[in-house]
């Protein structure tokens, strides 16, 4: 390991002066194709070496006629990934590690010559990320994301244009670096974190339809087994489901499920339907007294309603007091539950296509759990024909599992790491 990290260091200096040495040398004992080899094995071995650490010289903005122009000048093809995030607006550039030369400061002043950018930050990401965060005033549509030749060296070339609304965007491909989490001892599997799944609808409450005729209970039952497999096969977590066939549940009765069972984590599976044809895209719900938007008290009423539509009444309210103590530890929990589906949004960028402002909030009957953590994820529309057709494909399907499933690693890492920090906040 030392070693080999020591010759890695040494290689890239010493392989102009010894190439040609060893060329004189070799040419009068070994076979020219053994040498070619030879010769081939030390310069990618060097290659590599250089490879290690890409060089970051310069940062540069620039006004085009159509918007901005932000460029990295590095001295390498390197991969990146820059994505955009909600509330608040930011703009995020992932690089893999890289040998940062331009000062702090000249970023800076480039943040601040772009009327866009509120402030930036950099740093070190999970020890391996080299990250950069743009804070946005305005959402800003990003044109084009690309590394180009330029003179001797290559640029990443941002352009951007104002945009009059948040969209979730994406570009590059530079893989996530997943978080390192302690596996549970064998001793232990009784500490395991219990996540309790809810397949939304099921029974007489087909929830919405598609137009192709595609049930959402049957879609959300399909998502929940799915999901419950990709949690087990991490060795995690223990997972329960509120139904595992088409019967119907009352609302009420799927958080009395997860609450008897002790679970750490509730998520509510659905499928959203709307009027809008256009309409498409995942999103994440968690519980507020208000809601964030119309649609969202409209979905939220909609939802709320399965229970009314089989005779089920949501009217048996909890008495007063009851309710101030329920009040106190529901604050906690909410908080929880914000950040779980801010993780989830987040994870979640990279593999599905997003509804615009992925996280809202409103009030589902199924979140009022007062000390479990608990989320609704609208996994699409499936009044979208395209939309239908990917909740029912099983690739779509192994996306967003795989995508839960890293955000809920992620919640329980984070989780662990504020419970220890004295209630400090854990998150970025
Ligand atoms: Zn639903």
């Amino acid at each position: 390991m030392l070693m080999s990290r020591l010759v890695r260091r040494l290689l890239p200096k010493l392989v102009p002066k010894l190439v040609p040495k060893l060329v004189q040398g070799v040419r009068r004992s070994i076979p020219r194709t053994a040498m070619v080899w030879l010769l081939a094995g030390i310069v990618a071995l060097a290659a590599d070496a250089v490879a290690a650490r890409p060089v970051v010289s310069d940062v540069q903005l620039a006004t085009e006629t159509e918007g901005r122009v932000v460029r990295f000048i590095v001295d390498e093809p390197m991969d990146f990934r820059l994505f955009t995030l909600a509330s608040p607006l930011r703009l995020v550039l992932d690089m893999p590690a890289i040998d940062w030369r331009p000062p702090q400061s000249q970023l800076e002043r480039v943040a601040r010559q772009s009327a866009a950018v509120r402030a930036v930050r950099r740093g070190n990401f999970r020890g391996e990320t080299e990250r950069i965060v743009f804070d946005l005033k305005n959402p800003m549509k990003i044109v084009q994301a690309a590394l180009q030749p330029h003179g001797t060296k290559f640029a990443l070339t941002i352009r951007w244009q104002d945009a009059a609304s948040y969209q979730a965007q994406r570009f590059g491909d530079f893989r996530e670096v997943p978080i390192p989490l302690p596996r549970p001892t064998r001793a232990s599997p009784v500490e395991q974190p219990l996540i309790v799944l809810d397949p939304g609808h099921g029974g007489v409450d087909p929830g919405a339809v598609g137009r192709r005729g595609t049930h959402e209970k049957t879609v959300t039952l399909a998502m929940a087994k799915r999901l419950e497999k990709a949690l087990l096969a991490t060795g995690r977590f223990r997972v329960a489901l509120t139904r595992r066939d088409d019967r119907f549940l009352p609302l009420r009765e799927r958080t009395r499920i997860a609450r008897r069972l002790g679970a750490r984590l509730f998520v509510s599976l659905h499928a959203d339907s709307a009027l809008n044809p256009d309409a498409r895209g995942l999103s994440v719900y968690s519980l507020s007294d208000k809601a964030s938007d119309r649609e969202a008290a409209a979905l939220a009423k909609q939802e709320n309603q399965a229970d009314t539509l089989a005779g089920f009444s949501l009217a048996d309210e909890q008495p007063d007091v009851v309710s101030i103590l329920i009040d106190l530890a529901q604050r906690e929990t909410k908080n929880r539950s914000v950040r779980f589906a801010n993780q989830l949004v987040q994870t979640m960028v990279l593999r599905v296509p997003l509804l615009e402002r992925p996280h809202r909030h409103a009030g589902f009957a199924v979140l009022k759990s007062p000390d479990i953590p608990a989320v609704l994820v609208e996994l699409g529309f499936l009044s979208h024909p395209d939309e239908e057709r990917l909740l029912l494909s099983d690739k779509h399907r192994s996306a967003i599992a795989d995508g839960i499933v890293a955000a809920i690693a992620n919640f329980f890492a984070t989780d662990l790491q504020s419970a220890l920090q004295s209630g400090g906040d854990a998150s970025r």
